[in-house]
Formats: C-alpha cells, structure tokens, sequence
C-alpha cells in the first residue's frame, strides 16, 4: 500500500483550497473579457470585482486599493522600481524585494536583524533620521519572514513612516491567516500579497496601495486596473485568489490550532533531540512555521532523506553553482554556519493534521538516530551587511 504524502512547505505553496478550485473552473468558463460592455464582458468583471472585495477585507483595505498583479514578486518589483533615492531594507528580505533594492540605483541601506531574525527598528529609526532631506525615500519591511516566521517590527517602523514622511512597503505575503494584517489603519503605503501563499492558485498576487501613494503603472498599455497594470486581468487566478481570501476571512480559529500543531511538532522534536536550534524560538513567530537545525547536518541532505519517506519540507540552505550555501537570511542573523546550513523549515497550512506532525516525527527520529555529521567551517559569519548569494527562496 503506498502511503499518502506528507505536505509541509505551505510556505513555499499552500495546498489549494477547494473554494478556490472551484472559482477557478467555473470563471475559465466565462467567455467575456472584464473590460468589454456586453453581458459576458459584466459577467467577468463582476467575478473581478468581487474577488477585489474579498481581497480587500482579508487585509482591511479599500477595493480601489487592490491592484491585481502576476503575484507578489511583480508588486514588490513595481515599488521598488519606482524611481526612490534612497531605500532601506531590512537584511531578511525576499530576493523579490532585496533584488530590486539592490538594481534601483538608489543610495541602499541594509538594516540589520539580530539573531533571533528580528529586523532592527532602530536601524530604520536612524537611517529615517538621518535622511530628512534625502528626496523620495522608501522602506522596505517584511510583515514576517518566510524561511523563519519570525514576525517584524512593522508597527514601529509604519510610525516612523508617518513622523518623517516616507512610504513604507510590507511584503505580507506569508501574513494572512496567520496573524492579523489591517492595511488601513497600518499608516503602511504599499503591500504586497499572494494567491498561492493562501490556498489560492500560482501566478496571481496584488499590490495594495495607497490611491495618493503615486506610485508608476507596472505594465502600461491599457487602462485596466485603473490604469496602475496594464493588461486583460487574469480572471480564473483572480476569482481563485478572492475565493481563497474569503475562505481564509471565514475561518477565525485556524492560527489557534496550526499553533497547536506547531507546537506539537516542536515539543517531540527537542524531547527527541534536545540540541535543535529552533531559529526565531524566543521571538514572536507564525502559528504555522518552524525553522529546525540540528548543527553538523547539511539541510539539503535532510530534505532528500524527508522527501524519499514521502514528506515535503524545505532547506533554508539552497544550492548555488553546485555549492551548498547558507541561506542569506540565516547569514544575516548571524547563525553559526554549522547551524544555518542545517536549518529545514516545517510550514503547516490548511490541511495539516496531527498525522502530519506524526509522519515527521517518526522520520526525524530516523535521521536523527543515523546521522552523519557534515564538516563545516567553525568561523562565525558576518551579519547583516554580508553579500547576498545568488540562490533561490520560497
Ligand atoms: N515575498 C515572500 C516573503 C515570499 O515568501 C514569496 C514567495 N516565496 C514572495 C514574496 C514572492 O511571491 P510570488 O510567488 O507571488 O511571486
């Protein structure tokens, strides 16, 4: 008999929801595009339209806030290109964000993060200080990290925003139904979402804005959009998206009990192997994420041997140019190579279930049982400002 898998990288891809499945068979069937005025062209607008809305009130924006893009990379480009002269970002970033920054041209600060992965506010406070008259400024902060969870200073730097004049930008992809997002009353200019991160489908995402944040078009052309993304909407993706939020809005109790879950997860995890580093353990983290280092292990290794015994999970390591690095974000927080090398990350989602934590615990006592320790440099990496590795992160 073969056994189920065992999908814990909600992360990188949550599983689809069923609701979403649904939007999205039922709007390829529609046959008019959005912007024409017969009754098909109403009747995909009308699915639009409510998509907008859904989208809306999953994150407590107006829908003429609600710019509909390819995905959260396209809306993280769009700001960032968007003619700044100086930008700071925190350290932790996703390369859609750190990439960007780094190509703008602007004058780039990297704020720090400390080794429990929070993004120093301080560091954003100084560089807001320092630039009172440095032009058109932006900074970019992550609501929490995806390889961690660990959950950012945002509050305190939208503040800063208000006090000093400059427009902030939150990648909140891996935030909604995993901790509150209110877009209105943040004081935040911009924010960035995505379909798939929810139980949506791949390939659709948005770019929440201020209507006065003046921020470009990302593709010019038509005037769909309101004339701030050019192109015949994406209307199966859209209408999945908004049937993801909604199902996502409906279900109150969901953090509560993928915390248990995680907890769980974590609590046989160290009575197995008492010298786990969970990275971002004593910090606010997402109910759904656990990042796990056993040091002396190589993550890539660990994530083959958990994919073999049918379990998906992810290696905050990735292979570049045949090398296994580091990932940045673990560089910057200035873990141990031993550790950063070794850390997998565990993200729940909608449909994890106690034999899901059960299937990982079991196998994560095999390998813990015949492990091999890989050899790894003893120097202590670098933080924050370290050269970011060209490799790819979910
Ligand atoms: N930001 C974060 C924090 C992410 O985790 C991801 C997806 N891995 C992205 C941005 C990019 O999103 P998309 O896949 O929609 O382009």
């Amino acid at each position: 008999m073969t056994r189920a898998r065992t999908y814990l990288d909600c992360n990188a891809s949550e599983i689809l929801r069923p609701q979403a499945r649904e939007a999205v068979l039922s709007a390829l069937d529609v046959a008019g595009n959005p912007s024409s005025v017969h009754g098909e062209g109403r009747r995909a607008r009308a699915l639009v339209e409510a998509a907008r809305e859904a989208v809306a009130a999953l994150v407590g924006a107006r829908p003429a806030e609600v710019v509909f893009t390819s995905g959260a990379t396209e809306a993280n480009n769009t700001v960032l290109a968007a003619g700044w002269d100086a930008i700071a970002v925190s350290a932790v970033e996703h390369p859609s964000v750190a990439v960007p920054a780094e190509a703008s041209g602007a004058t780039l600060t990297v704020v720090a993060a400390g080794s429990d992965g929070v993004a120093a506010a301080e560091g954003f406070a100084r560089w807001a200080a320092a630039g009172a008259l440095a032009g058109k400024r932006l900074a970019a902060l992550q609501l929490a990290n995806n390889e961690t969870g660990v959950v950012q200073p945002v509050a305190e730097v939208a503040r800063l925003a208000s006090e000093h004049g400059f427009h902030l930008h939150v990648d909140a992809v891996q935030a909604p139904g995993r901790i509150a997002v209110d877009f209105g009353a943040s004081g935040i200019g911009s924010m960035s979402l995505s379909a798939h991160k929810i139980g949506g489908p791949k390939g659709v995402g948005a770019l929440i804005m201020r209507e006065d944040a003046g921020l470009p078009a990302s593709l010019r052309g038509g005037g769909q959009e309101r004339r701030r993304r050019a192109g015949t909407e994406n209307v199966a993706g859209i209408a999945g998206f908004g049937a993801a939020a909604a199902a996502v809005l409906a279900e109150a109790t969901a953090p509560a009990r993928l915390a248990l879950l995680r907890d769980r997860l974590e609590r046989e995890v160290r009575r197995l192997t008492p010298e786990v580093v969970i990275v971002g353990g004593n910090v606010e983290r997402l109910c759904n994420t656990s990042s796990l280092a056993l040091p002396g292990l190589v993550a890539e290794t660990l994530v083959i041997q958990m994919d073999l015994a049918g379990i998906a999970v992810a290696a905050g390591a990735a292979c570049s140019s045949g090398k296994v690095g580091a990932s940045p974000v673990l560089t910057a927080m200035g873990l141990a190579p031993s550790v950063a090398r070794a850390a997998i990350r565990v993200s729940l989602g909608h449909a994890s279930t106690d034999s899901d934590i059960d299937a990982f615990v079991e196998q994560w006592a095999r390998i813990a049982a015949g492990r091999v320790s890989a050899p790894h440099a003893a120097a202590p990496v670098a933080r924050s400002d370290a050269p970011r590795q060209k490799q790819e992160v979910s």
